[in-house]
């Protein structure tokens, strides 16, 4: 049973690599898998300026290899693997990527969550250039800009009252005249001077000037399929988040979206010696800050659940 871990970590943003930190520094040893996307969804942001300790700002890439390195400082052991399947039926549970097998007492899920995209070529060259999945991130870059907020839903709704703050202008394009937010969140927005609205609208395609940021958007009129081009300075995608949970469809509680459930206060899921931080089990925050917090619990629920069943 040599090559039992006691802890496995799935993901590498801040939830993994905090779990990681401190699992490492409880003498854990544990074993990261870093997944399709190391570092997550912060490596497709820019510049980030709400984390704290950086007073200046960091680059989300560069914090990530921060994060990294200070989980490899205390002895994480870092695959660049995915983990296509857990048995979670099993004791110790077995994690398997497209090459190995894995054993671990304990895993802790850091998997993250995905922003959904419009599935444009342009979107994903120019994020970070003015597309923006996450206007609490990003918001701050366009003082006085013109921006467009995609979605008709709560998210859309909240993204764009937030960034009337700082935008002059925020046009909501939205496929349809009805909305799937609330009632209320749309009567702020509607209420907001700074609110433009485009609707029957789908943005069709998003284009770059010489500097290399939007510059405009074609815009698809979704009643008439007429197209114009319209000048604009940033687009925020918010058409919603997907939890990286699929793994564990069947074998973990989650809801009827797919974020994995935890016992209210801790990370502890709904199978003992499996724990869940991060974006992967929080629809309502979505910060590194607190991916980073529920990383720390992560490892500590998984410590003292190990040190328990030592005694048990
Ligand atoms: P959502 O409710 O699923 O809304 C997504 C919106 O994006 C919909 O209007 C949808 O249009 C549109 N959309 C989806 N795919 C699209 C595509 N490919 N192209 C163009 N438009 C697309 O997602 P959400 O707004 O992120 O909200 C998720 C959950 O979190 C909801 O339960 C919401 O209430 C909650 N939430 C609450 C708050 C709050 O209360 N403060 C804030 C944010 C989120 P269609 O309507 O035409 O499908």
């Amino acid at each position: 049973m040599s090559d039992v871990r006691e802890v496995i970590i799935i993901g590498s943003g801040p939830a993994g690599y905090t779990a990681a930190i401190y699992a490492a520094r409880a003498n854990l040893k544990p074993l990261l898998f870093q997944g399709m996307q190391p570092g997550g969804q912060l490596t497709i942001t820019t510049d980030v300026e709400n984390y704290p300790g950086y007073p200046k700002g960091v680059l989300g890439p560069e914090m990530m290899e921060q994060f990294k390195e200070q989980a490899e400082r205390f002895g994480t052991e870092i695959q660049f693997e995915e983990i296509i399947e857990v048995d979670t039926s099993t004791r110790p549970f077995v994690l398997k990527s497209d090459f190995n097998e894995y054993r671990a007492k304990a895993v802790i899920i850091a998997t993250g969550a995905s922003a959904k995209l419009l599935g444009l070529e342009a979107e994903k060259k120019l994020m970070g250039h003015g597309v923006s999945a996450c206007a609490t991130c990003d918001g701050a870059f366009f003082p006085e800009k013109d921006v467009l907020v995609v979605g008709g839903g709560d998210s859309a709704m909240e993204e764009a009252n937030y960034l009337t703050r700082f935008a002059n202008t925020v046009t909501i394009v939205h496929r349809r005249e009805e909305f799937r937010a609330s009632k209320i969140m749309v009567e702020r927005c509607q209420n907001n001077p700074k609110i433009k609205w485009a609707l029957n609208r789908a943005v069709k395609d998003i284009h770059a000037g010489e500097d290399g940021k939007v510059a405009t958007v074609t815009l698809l009129d979704t009643q008439t399929e007429a197209t114009e081009t319209v000048e604009t300075d940033g687009v925020f995608v918010a058409i919603g988040h997907k939890p990286n949970s699929d793994l564990f469809k069947g074998k973990l509680e989650m809801d009827e979206t797919g974020y994995l459930k935890v016992q209210p206060g801790s990370t502890y899921t709904s199978v003992p010696g499996i724990f869940a931080c991060g974006d992967v089990a929080d629809h309502v925050y979505r910060q590194a800050v607190t991916a980073a917090g529920t990383g720390c619990m992560a490892a500590i629920d998984a410590e003292r659940w190990l040190e328990n069943q030592a005694h048990a």
